[in-house]
């Protein structure tokens, strides 16, 4: 899969791309990260990637040209193109898995006020929030859409670090887990876990997962 992330800040994504999980699958070739930055393609002596809003108001809002011009130096077949925004189709794991299932998505973040909307109507390209909060920018955004859909590559994810239990992978949240010691500090590990019998090991982890979901998360279970 090959991701493009449009930015002005390409070393916020730089460090956290290069560790652990990310960082390998990037090395085997199984996810491959580029950067665009928009004021390689201002025409201004200041490389000027934002503006006064028009109707006034505080802060500054990303112009469209050095936007436009970044995302189409990527070519035609750029696959999605996605706008991170707070405004946009919230991030769950069913989207993550849409977007995994891509060759190629194109991410663009804002920064200030955000981008010229324009660039939503205009490119197009489709919002996606990761959270009903506000960030500073779209670069942390773009990170955790990257490190969500590159662990469901194939072969990013080893056997022992399967995914397929993952909570939302069967609309539940995970179960509980444990490893040794089996008791520490009065707090002992549930008997059937050290049993060995898998069938009432499995049943114990359904019934678990289904009691944090109910306690944390009601609303997923409808
Ligand atoms: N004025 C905007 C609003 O209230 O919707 C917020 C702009 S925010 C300060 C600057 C940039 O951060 C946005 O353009 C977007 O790219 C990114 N951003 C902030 N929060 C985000 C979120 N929850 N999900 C995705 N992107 C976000």
């Amino acid at each position: 899969m090959r991701i493009d992330v449009v930015t002005i800040f390409p070393g916020i994504l730089r460090g956290p791309l290069a560790e652990s999980l990310l960082g390998r699958a990037i090395e085997r070739g199984l996810v491959e990260v580029g950067f665009v930055d928009p004021r390689d393609f201002t025409e201004d002596r200041h490389r000027q990637v934002d503006d006064e809003p028009f109707g006034g108001g505080p802060g500054m809002v990303m112009k469209p040209e050095p936007i436009f011009a970044a995302v189409e130096s990527l070519g035609p077949d750029r696959g999605r193109t996605i706008l991170l925004s707070p405004a946009g189709r919230r991030l769950d794991q069913e989207l993550v898995r849409e977007l995994a299932a891509e060759p190629r998505i194109t991410l663009i973040c804002g920064r200030y006020e955000g981008v010229d909307e324009r660039v939503v109507e205009g490119l197009p390209a489709e919002e996606i929030s990761i959270g009903d909060y506000v960030l500073s920018g779209g670069e942390v955004p773009a990170l955790v859409l990257i490190e969500a859909v590159t662990r469901l590559l194939p072969g990013v994810i080893g056997r022992e670090e399967s995914h397929q239990r993952d909570s939302f992978e069967d609309g539940i949240l995970d179960h509980p887990h444990f490893t040794r010691p089996a008791s520490f500090r009065g707090m002992d590990v549930p008997e059937v876990l050290l049993s060995g019998n898998h069938a009432e090991v499995d049943r114990w982890r359904r019934e678990a997962a289904l009691e944090k979901t109910r306690r944390n998360r009601p609303d997923l279970l409808g």
